[in-house]
């Protein structure tokens, strides 16, 4: 007999995106008519080709991969240095950052490092998880048997929810528990919201007085444009005591097809085993990447390091232009409609309020039916996602001028 994890079973049967989909397939096959004109601003997925200097560095080293003397077998555990060399300098010490090259691990995802991180801790840990939140944190605990069953209402026994709403400019307040890992998302996917430097301070403050690990994601840092927003929990004096950095080539340089990231683990850092002993982290993740993970692909990463040439840093910005100008266009139409926003000056998601509380998976069917758009609703986020929904700014900038005009043009 073989046995499932029946964690899994925990989880909510209709997955955000599955769920989607299907009412998108509804719709357009009742509107055989609206079906060619519908506009995704749904899933946070990139829309815009890959830069040049990328594609060129991508075609170089495919190039040596075919010629014996050039050709490239297995890569370094942590990845290549020339990208953990490039990482160091251009994401860390540019920034005043004490990060060195060999604290960085080079990966094929955020979305799986995240997810991964796991494997290294304790099941004993509390895990406290912001509301609304990138579905991976908490789906991955319930997986791990991290947490009891779901109430009615979604939220998963054994986990602390740290509620974001516009009450708090969706920064969670600090909690009376204590938890042990908790994990930040700025610039934050789903709520496009930042966090200040004294709001990471009171959380690198409190993880460091209960000896705590903060997971912090910052996929999004290259879209911040205000000039005092962190890039990174580095930034944040005692952080290399009390986090792990996961950042990705996904969102700034259209590496979601490509894939590319890579984890920031500071040498320092330990947790406890049962008996109170440290043990460091760095050793403990670096030995769970050489068991379980063969490396990112070379010309993969010849690609990620062009990301820091000057060519590539110019044709970066001027996909988050891009993206950035899309989300201005999409914020500005959607308060000229009377709708209450948030995000979407520092990253590439609007979250807006439902009007007068109008269920979020309501408003999905409505701007779905009327102005042929999908957009997220915010309850599939969490439970303090309710009442908002997400607007994405991954797309051409004639659908986000469309679909600025569709939502001006909707009875709200
Ligand atoms: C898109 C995204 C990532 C990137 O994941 P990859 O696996 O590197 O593509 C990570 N975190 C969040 C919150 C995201 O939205």
């Amino acid at each position: 007999m073989a046995y499932i994890n029946e964690h899994f079973l925990k989880l909510k049967a209709g997955y955000l995106f599955p769920e989607i989909g299907r009412r998108v397939n509804e719709f357009t096959q009742a509107n055989p008519d609206k079906a060619p004109g519908l506009i995704r601003c749904g899933i946070g997925d990139v829309t815009e080709a890959l830069p040049e200097a990328v594609i060129e560095a991508l075609h170089a080293a495919v190039d040596e991969m075919g010629n014996r003397k050039t050709f490239r077998g297995y890569a370094p555990e942590l990845g290549y240095e020339f990208l953990r060399e490039a990482i160091a300098e251009h994401d860390y010490a540019a920034r005043g950052m004490d990060i060195s090259a060999d604290e960085i691990f080079v990966s094929d995802g955020a979305k799986c490092d995240s997810a991964n991180i796991l494997d290294i801790l304790g099941s004993q840990n509390r895990i406290a998880i912001t509301d609304p939140v990138y579905p991976v944190y908490l789906d991955t605990n319930v997986m791990a048997g991290h947490t009891g069953p779901a109430d009615d209402a979604g939220l998963f026994e054994g986990i602390i929810y740290l509620p974001c709403t516009d009450a708090n400019d969706f920064v969670p307040a600090i909690p009376e528990e204590k938890a042990d890992l908790i994990y930040l998302c700025y610039p934050n996917n789903p709520t496009g919201a930042t966090a200040t430097k004294a709001q990471l301070s009171a959380w690198v403050d409190y993880a460091k007085a209960n000896d705590s690990i903060i997971l912090y994601d910052a996929a999004y840092e290259a879209f911040i444009q205000d000039a005092d927003v962190p890039h990174s929990i580095f930034e944040i004096e005692g952080a290399r005591d009390c986090a792990i950095e996961f950042r990705s080539f996904s969102k700034n340089a259209g590496f979601t097809g490509t894939r590319c990231a890579f984890t920031v683990v500071p040498k320092g850092l330990a947790a406890k085993d049962a008996e109170g002993h440290d043990h460091s982290l760095h050793a403990l993740w670096g030995r769970r990447v050489a068991t379980k993970f063969n490396g990112t692909s070379y010309p993969i990463q010849r690609a990620a390091a062009a990301v820091y040439t000057e060519a590539g840093q110019t044709q970066v910005r001027s996909l988050i232009d891009h993206y950035m100008g899309n989300a201005k266009l999409l914020r500005e139409a959607a308060a000229n409609a009377g709708l209450e926003v948030f995000g979407g000056t520092n990253a590439p998601y609007i979250w807006v309020k439902t009007p007068n509380g109008t269920p979020s998976w309501d408003i999905f069917d409505k701007v779905l039916n009327e102005a042929a758009v999908v957009i997220t609703p915010g309850a599939g986020f969490g439970t303090a996602g309710e009442g908002y929904f997400r607007i994405s700014a991954f797309n051409s900038r004639a659908n986000a001028e469309e679909v600025a005009q569709r939502i001006g043009a909707m009875a709200w």
